[in-house]
């Protein structure tokens, strides 16, 4: 694991609401992670992708197939023609507000592979779900469904990344603490492919980001909220690699 560079990735969701707002605080970003020692990826709605050049870029979502009638969706490899690095698959919202099921989110994670891209794979418990003692049950059941068969792509370790997001600490302002990010994350490394990076996610700010990469054994975050806010970001990527 060690040689592999820690990843901060900014999940941009459905923001910021025009062309111009995209470049500003993408460049602002760009020109604030000069030198940075961390792979930065800017997650932004799949329309702006075109316009941003010069640092990875991520999508949020692909589609499962190469091409077709299926109306709204965009193919793994459409994405790589454009230049694109990363996808975010099974990101929270994605299974709220669009009932995505382990199921699609295994296929998008296969097709994703065979096409070439690099992978954040969001698992994560809800509260109640954490209260009645099932947070273990979940990730397991969530890294199998989505992983399954996914191996004999040969997975590479910077392919997958796995991204810690407890539901109840997405944009709640209420990130989990470090050591129950350590827990989570010693439990994933037992169940997923060795090597990979582990990502922790949820309403990390700069004041809060706290030591997610030195001591819950994290190689990385998604932040959400706070990479609209350049300046923020950067201080999270610099803080981070202090
Ligand atoms: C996310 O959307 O993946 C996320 C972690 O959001 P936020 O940082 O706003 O909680």
């Amino acid at each position: 694991m060690s040689k592999m560079k820690n990843i901060i990735a900014a999940n941009w969701k459905m923001n910021p609401d025009s062309q111009k707002e995209a470049e500003k605080i993408f460049n602002a970003i760009k020109q604030g992670v000069k030198g940075a020692k961390s792979e930065v990826v800017v997650c932004p709605p799949v329309i702006y992708i075109p316009l941003l050049k010069g640092l990875p870029i991520g999508a949020q979502n692909v589609y499962f197939e190469d091409k077709g009638a299926f109306t709204g969706e965009v193919s793994p490899a459409m994405l790589k023609d454009l230049g694109v690095e990363y996808v975010i698959i099974g990101h929270f919202e994605r299974r709220k507000h669009f009932g995505e099921t382990d199921e699609q989110i295994n296929k998008k994670i296969r097709k994703s592979l065979e096409s070439g891209l690099k992978i954040i794979f969001c698992i994560g418990e809800t509260t109640e779900e954490r209260a009645e003692g099932k947070k273990n049950e979940v990730l397991e059941r969530q890294i199998k469904l989505g992983l399954k068969e996914a191996e004999s792509y040969k997975l590479k370790a910077e392919s997958l990344n796995v991204a810690y997001e407890p539901v109840w600490a997405i944009g709640t302002g209420n990130n989990c603490s470090v050591e129950e990010t350590k827990e989570s994350i010693d439990f994933i490394r037992t169940l997923a492919p060795k090597s990979i990076r582990i990502l922790y996610g949820g309403s990390v700010k700069s004041e809060n980001f706290g030591d997610y990469i030195k001591k819950s054994g994290a190689n990385g975050l998604l932040v959400g909220g706070a990479s609209l806010d350049a300046v923020e970001f950067t201080k999270i990527i610099r803080s981070a690699e202090q």
